[in-house]
């Protein structure tokens, strides 16, 4: 809810418009002991010129004027989107209706007749000028909802500790992808990483080395994929990596890549240097593959296998149905 504000005129600038100095006058001396900021301009281009240097919450704006009148420097302020949203009234002895008619058409709030009643002017510059703070206000609120509602969405589609998707942005991405392989016949690829012994280095180091050493080994991962790959975290100590547009024995090569990484890296602790390996297991998409979790599948197998054949490996089951 939009908090109703106490309307306080000295916060508000408004242009006055007329070729004649005595209705400028007469404006100034109904309006300015209210409190409101005034600035004036005696034609249409003196006009467009104080917009622009001092950009008015309202202009009071006389129609007909010699050189540029009333209508003219309406539409050119409604064509620019910086000037384009500031309250137009128009303040006229004309009282033909084309005249109405034609300023409402040009983006004109409202009409007002010479000569004014005093009350009816200010209720009119008032409500005018509240509708635009308010509009404002809404603007800026949706901005900040928006802002908030990026971040929120952001939030639950991340992992807290080491800051790439979770599981159900991964799922949702390899869904994604998995529909346009099959659409399209275009090559997808899994590397399913599993740390290995991770249940032993916590025990020797702690639970917190082990945080550290689940977010050294993301950061080598990501600095090893490529930009269109998505890494998630897929469970506790296993990460998912979805390769779109490679084969097999190109996603095996990635693999091997960050496998090499990951045991070449060493992980300094307070119990001494902590080193890393990694069992991957590499799966690419076939055409006999129902879903993204049969590709899922064989991907689990080969991290079986791998771990099988002594862990710090990498293994490929790419498809079930040779
Ligand atoms: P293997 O080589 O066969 O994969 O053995 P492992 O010990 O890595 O596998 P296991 O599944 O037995 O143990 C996984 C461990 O990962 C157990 C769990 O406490 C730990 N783990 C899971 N999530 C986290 C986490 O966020 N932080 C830390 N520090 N440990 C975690
Ligand atoms: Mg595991
Ligand atoms: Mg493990």
């Amino acid at each position: 809810m939009l908090k109703q504000e106490t309307f306080k005129p000295e916060n508000y600038y408004i242009l006055v418009v007329d070729d004649i100095s005595i209705n400028l006058k007469l404006l100034k001396v109904v309006l300015e002991p209210i409190g409101y900021r005034l600035m004036f301009a005696k034609g249409g281009y003196q006009a467009i010129e104080r917009v622009k240097a001092s950009k008015p919450d309202l202009i009071l704006l006389d129609l007909m004027m010699p050189e540029m009148d009333g209508l003219e420097v309406c539409k050119l302020l409604k064509s620019d989107p910086e000037y384009a949203e500031i309250p137009i009234i128009f303040i006229t002895a004309s009282n033909e209706e084309k005249h109405i008619v034609n300023a409402f058409e040009l983006g004109a709030v409202d009409y007002i007749n010479k000569p004014f009643k005093t009350a009816e002017l200010f209720a009119r510059v008032r409500n005018h000028l509240l509708l635009k703070h308010t509009i404002e206000k809404l603007k800026s609120t949706q901005i900040d909802l928006e802002k908030a509602l990026a971040e929120v969405q952001k939030l639950a589609n991340t992992d807290a500790l080491t800051g790439v998707s979770n599981r159900r942005s991964l799922f949702d991405f390899g869904h994604q992808e998995f529909d346009r392989a099959s659409r399209y016949g275009k090559a997808l690829s899994i590397l399913l990483m599993d740390l290995d012994n991770f249940k032993k280095i916590n025990d020797n180091y702690g639970h917190q080395i082990g945080d550290k050493a689940l977010c050294a080994l993301v950061k080598i991962i990501k600095n090893t994929i490529r930009n269109v790959d998505f890494l998630g975290r897929y469970g506790g100590e296993e990460f998912m990596a979805i390769l779109p547009g490679i084969y097999g024995e190109e996603a095996f090569i990635l693999a091997e890549r960050v496998r090499k990484k990951i045991s070449s890296n060493i992980i300094e602790t307070d119990k001494g240097n902590l080193p890393l390996t990694i069992s991957i297991g590499v799966s690419t998409y076939s055409t006999k593959d129902k879903n993204l979790e049969d590709i899922i599948l064989r991907a689990d197998q080969a991290v079986y296998e791998a771990k099988q054949q002594g862990r710090n490996k990498c293994c490929s089951i790419y498809s079930n149905f040779k």
